[in-house]
């Protein structure tokens, strides 16, 4: 990701909608006491006022990137190794999990170990032929080749709350967490393709 592009492309009005995915999600991790107990640790640092719960999870803003396009996007804190968990039924269409870098600046960026699943609208629209995808969530820093253990490949179904792979430091990040993004097309009217979407947690 390019931040001077991101930072150029975060006023577009195209934004400036706020738009919720169409259907409550499931958490993408479990809670569990070990979790709790964990998380606190990982806070340090982070000024207060940008820590928040989503739910049982604490979680934190991240003023610089999530703007924009991503500005929907959720950090949730949590230690490496946590096991990510799909939000909602869909098919895997990127698995990215080749890397074992990571680092604090947006050199890092292309480092980053992420899955993406497409999410059809089966639900509210009839139609007969390939099915159509219109809104996607994503799951990155991921640990590397870590779908492995779950047996996850491109083009699954997958249901959910089922496990995906395991968070790792991979990519842009300066601590463990899971950066969640819920998100649809923006019809090709701006630079990086997409709009985040408020994710609303069952
Ligand atoms: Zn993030």
């Amino acid at each position: 990701m390019d931040l001077k592009l991101l930072q150029q492309e975060a006023p577009n009005p195209l934004y400036a909608s706020v738009q919720e995915y169409p259907y409550p999600l499931t958490y993408p991790l479990r809670d569990s006491t070990e979790l709790r107990l964990a998380v606190p640790a990982l806070a340090t640092g982070i000024p207060e006022e940008e820590l928040f719960l989503q739910g049982p999870f604490l979680c934190c803003q991240s003023p610089s990137t999530h703007i924009g396009p991503f500005r929907h996007a959720v950090d949730f804190l949590v230690p490496d190794g946590t096991v990510v968990h799909a939000a909602d039924e869909g098919r895997v269409e990127v698995i990215k999990t080749d890397s074992e870098r990571w680092g604090p600046t947006h050199e890092f960026a292309n480092d980053l170990n992420y899955i993406t699943i497409a999410h059809t609208m089966w639900r509210t629209h009839h139609h007969f032929g390939p099915p159509e995808y219109h809104h996607w969530t994503q799951y990155c820093h991921l640990a590397r080749e870590s779908e492995h253990e779950f047996g996850i490949k491109i083009g699954d179904r997958v249901r959910a709350g089922q496990p995906l792979a395991r968070t790792g430091k991979t990519g842009w990040t300066d601590r463990d967490h899971l950066h969640f993004l819920a998100f649809m097309s923006d019809g090709g009217r701006g630079k990086f393709g997409v709009i985040s979407l408020i994710p609303r947690f069952k």
